[in-house]
């Protein structure tokens, strides 16, 4: 008598999401238009480890910020003890790599970076505990040329992606001897508000009172709008300082409001800070966030080095894309290749050595457990692949050395199936996808944005 068990399923953690292959031809849009855009303004890429050391954050990021309070997944490493996080956030491990690899001694250097970041926060739409930053930092650079330039670059970037809903804030929060004025002044005006705080608010009044301004309790709201502004206690550089970034922005043509109310949730920022948003997303509407962190390299030990990034996140760009952009990519080849007896599959096997070779993306049908299956049962996998056309070898046209080449997107379903001599199908697939996108380069193999926009 055999006893049979039921195993468990394993599965995966809250808040940590899986990017199943469906999705994966909108990731690649992305991270492709990313990375030509980054290229394109002298960017060039930094990976640092996932892991650093708990005491990074804790002295980066500030110890009563939301980030380090109660979001780090923070463990021992059972080995020896050390303290580790996983990564919050990436700006502290390109400063602390800057440093430790002397990057700006030669000059500024122009970074970015991607990848996973780790945050134990309520899982939610647009907010996970897994999500992807892609990330900039402009290392080294001191003027409103570059804080300008970083908003511009993202201003092309959502002009690539095809994303016009969103909307450009800044602000100043000047630097740490006019916040301190301005402090002294907010936390007598809080006094003065006490009983309308909560909990939070109170906990953070003699800690970090500017915190309170982005309160997202509506009670606080009105109280939180009358607070004093740190924007009237600029000195002159301050506000030099935030005039150049704003001259810059109005000759590009780059619509902002000033938000006197933005602050970071992050404590390293002085002077010029900006977000993204969307109003199309619900509460989660932040798309990216950045800002100047002159006093961060000095907080880690290195030399003072001025320095300006921002921090976009990729799952709430990509569900925007998916609302409300232009551009979809959803196929993964351009050629589906069916078959049927052996001779057909070898003569296939071939056909699709040569349509890689002309720079097309070709998936070639492969047996499953059921077998290969009928020319009807491969058909419903080639229609849902997404490709431009099949290519079709059966045992006719293996024995007449031809291929039949069927249109999957057109209508006309009379005529769209035409034979052509198997030693001229690539030339005529070539002329039929190429011909048919508006820019031949575009469908050319050594172009790393080769993508299926259907
Ligand atoms: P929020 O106010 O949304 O919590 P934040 O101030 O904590 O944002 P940053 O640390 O500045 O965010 O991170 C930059 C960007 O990364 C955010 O604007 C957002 O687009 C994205 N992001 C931050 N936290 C998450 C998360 N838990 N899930 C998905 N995206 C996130
Ligand atoms: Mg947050």
């Amino acid at each position: 008598m055999s006893e049979e068990k039921k195993v468990e399923k394993i599965v995966g953690i809250k808040g940590m999401n899986d990017v199943l292959p469906e999705h994966a031809p909108l990731w690649e849009l992305f991270e492709n238009t990313v990375q030509s855009v980054l290229k394109s303004y002298g960017f060039a890429q930094m990976r640092t480890p996932i892991v650093e050391t708990t005491s990074l954050f804790a002295r980066g990021l500030g110890a009563v910020t939301d980030v380090v309070e109660k979001e780090m997944y923070s463990f021992e490493d059972v080995m020896n003890g050390d303290k580790l996080t996983l990564r919050p956030e990436n700006t502290a491990g390109i400063v602390r790599s800057a440093i430790e690899h002397n990057l700006t001694y030669d000059g500024p250097k122009r970074v970015w970076y991607t990848g996973p970041m780790f945050r134990h926060e309520k899982p939610q739409r647009g907010r996970y505990r897994q999500f992807h930053q892609v990330g900039a930092e402009a290392l080294g650079f001191s003027g409103p040329d570059i804080d300008a330039e970083l908003i511009v670059m993202c201003q092309r970037l959502w002009d690539d992606l095809g994303l016009d809903k969103v909307r450009l804030e800044i602000n100043s929060i000047g630097d740490a001897a006019e916040r301190n004025l301005h402090r002294a002044e907010l936390i007598a005006y809080f006094e003065q508000h006490k009983d309308i705080l909560d909990e939070e608010a109170q906990r953070r009044l003699h800690t970090n009172p500017l915190r309170i301004l982005d309160t997202k309790n509506p009670t606080m709201q009105a109280m939180v709008n009358n607070a004093p502004k740190l924007l009237d206690f600029l000195g002159e550089e301050s506000k030099a300082h935030f005039e150049g970034v704003q001259k810059i922005l109005r000759h590009n043509n780059i619509p902002f409001t000033i938000n006197p109310r933005l602050v970071r949730g992050l404590d390293y920022y002085n002077r010029t800070v900006f977000e993204w948003i969307s109003d199309e997303l619900g509460a989660q509407a932040t798309v990216c966030a950045g800002g100047r962190y002159d006093s961060l390299f000095g907080m880690f030990g290195g030399k003072p080095t001025p320095a300006c990034g921002f921090a976009m996140g990729v799952e709430r760009l990509l569900e925007l894309m998916k609302l409300t952009g232009e551009l979809n990519a959803t196929s993964i080849c351009d050629v589906y290749l069916l078959h049927q007896g052996e001779q057909a599959q070898m003569q296939s096997f071939v056909l699709g050595e040569r349509l890689r070779d002309a720079g097309l993306d070709v998936v070639l049908h492969c047996a499953s457990n059921t077998g290969i299956g009928s020319f009807k049962s491969q058909m419903k996998k080639a229609d849902a692949s997404g490709a431009a056309f099949a290519a079709i070898i059966g045992e006719d046209e293996a024995a007449s050395e031809t291929v039949t080449i069927k249109d999957l997107r057109s209508s006309d379903f009379e005529n769209n199936q035409t034979s052509v001599p198997y030693g001229a199908a690539v030339d005529y697939l070539l002329d039929q996808i190429i011909g048919e996108s508006e820019n031949k380069d575009e469908h050319h193999c050594d172009n790393p944005n080769h993508v299926h926009l259907h």
